[in-house]
């Protein structure tokens, strides 16, 4: 890929896990509103679960993630018990019949700083006021470094499917940068243990762009990850993004590599996952062919939500903890992200939403088109627009912000059909930005495209 290319698709672009995204949320969307929107779903509506844990053990400096170290576990049992208030709270606003659950997913922050005992309470509050479907899948995300033998056999005894972990880097000296001692065997450990009480798909998260990170860093990681035969990966550009978190004041810029290094190291992953069999999902996932997100990319039927990529197809998410975010079929509602506020106000017997927004026809059908191109890099405007009974031409409207992006070969414009060609699968956020009504020029402060 020309130098030129990359450095003109290197701007802060949304990730497109909402729309619209994040920062147009606004503080009309409150408690009561949560509250009103949850009592109208319908009896019938399958729901996916996020509880989010913002607690770690040690802070990592490169971490994006709504998250606070913890010295010691009490803070952590104390937002456990309002977290299971919240659960309750949910549950009574959803009416009397226990809701049908798709999918479960402990996010965080780290939920491996749970204990055991802490885990198993709180999976017995969700099975015995939701009711999990026999296939639900229940994903937990895990440090490798504080994945303790209590824990693992709580998940496995509560039916836990799926665990992930993040991984980022095996170099040493990138480890030292970002502040996060995690060398290959504690990574072997951590997932055969998972793998030994039944858990048996397994999550990576790998990192490029990182500081002192090099293409040859990444190989060496890939490889030696490649030996654990992982059934997803996933493979992130690093975020420096330091006016928004502190502690990435800790990693100098002058360690990062620029932009071409950073597009080398993420094409570097992107061809040894490939070789080594794993089927390309969007522009930052990777999965065995039969791992679910593969089947779901080849039946058409792959989204995203905040997660990322995600094989589930429940329309209705409702997202639990302090900055935990839901995505009804009416719109966002973001809860509380101060630890003390949000659980104030559970306490209370109140929601903590503070922010969000009501998704108008015309929102839902620009995600549809974004989402579409997000996971299958192709989306048909026409048939969309007709969907959602929304005016085409409002949409054709936006062609000639995909001109650039065709004429550089990195997308195809055949009447109302979008197609992003395999040149510009790593841009693809930069098609989806033609159609997004929101996105502002110059007021951007997301992360890099490359
Ligand atoms: S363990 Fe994960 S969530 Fe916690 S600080 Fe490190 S990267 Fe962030």
């Amino acid at each position: 890929m020309p130098a030129e290319l990359i450095a003109k698709y290197d701007t802060r672009i949304p990730r497109y896990t909402s729309y619209p995204t994040a920062p147009h949320f606004h503080a009309g969307v409150t408690p009561a509103t949560f509250r009103e929107w949850l009592g109208a779903m319908p009896q019938a509506q399958e729901l996916s679960l996020y509880l989010h844990v913002p607690y770690c053990e040690v802070i990592c400096w490169f971490c994006g993630c709504h998250t606070r170290g913890a010295n010691s576990y009490g803070p952590v049992a104390d937002y456990l018990e309002t977290l299971r208030r919240e659960v309750r709270l949910v549950a009574r606003a959803l009416g009397e019949t226990p809701r049908p659950v798709r999918h479960l997913h402990f996010g965080g922050g780290s939920p491996s700083i749970l204990t055991g005992d802490d885990f198993a309470r709180l999976m017995d509050d969700l099975r015995s006021l939701f009711r999990f479907r026999d296939d639900a899948e229940i994903a937990i995300e895990l440090d490798p470094r504080t994945t303790r033998p209590d824990l693992v056999a709580a998940m496995a005894q509560a039916g836990v499917t799926r665990a992930s972990f993040g991984v980022q880097d095996l170099t040493p000296e990138v480890q030292k940068a970002i502040h996060r001692i995690q060398p290959f065997g504690v990574v072997e450990r951590a997932i055969g243990a998972v793998r030994a009480v039944g858990i048996d798909r397994i999550n990576v998260d790998l990192m490029y762009g990182l500081p002192h990170q090099t293409v040859a860093n990444v190989r060496d990681t890939v490889s030696k990850i490649l030996t654990l035969s992982p059934d997803r990966l996933a493979v992130f550009g690093y975020a420096h993004v330091p006016w928004m978190r502190k502690h990435q004041n800790l990693i100098p810029e002058s360690a990062l590599p620029g932009a071409a290094e950073r597009w080398e190291q993420a094409q570097t992953a992107r061809e040894m996952l490939t070789d080594g069999g794993y089927v390309e999902i969007g522009f930052d996932h990777y999965a065995h062919p039969d791992d679910d997100l593969a089947v779901a990319l080849a039946k058409g039927t792959l989204n995203r939500n905040f997660q990322g990529y995600t094989a589930d197809t429940a329309t209705a998410l409702v997202g639990m903890g302090a900055s935990g975010i839901s995505e009804l079929p009416q719109g966002y509602a973001v809860n509380d992200g101060d630890i003390k506020a949000y659980g104030e106000a559970i306490a209370a017997g109140e929601f903590a939403t503070r922010r969000g927004i009501a998704v108008s026809v015309a929102d839902k059908a620009r995600r549809a088109i974004i989402e579409r191109l997000m996971c299958d890099l192709r989306v048909d405007v026409a048939a969309t627009a007709a969907l959602h009974g929304v005016d085409i031409s409002d949409l054709r409207a936006d062609y000639p912000r995909l001109a650039d992006m065709v004429e550089d070969g990195l997308l195809v414009l055949e009447g109302d059909v979008v197609a992003v060609t395999e040149a510009g699968r790593p841009f693809v956020r930069s098609a989806c930005a033609a159609f997004d009504r929101y996105l502002v020029e110059g007021e951007l402060r997301h992360s890099r495209a490359v």
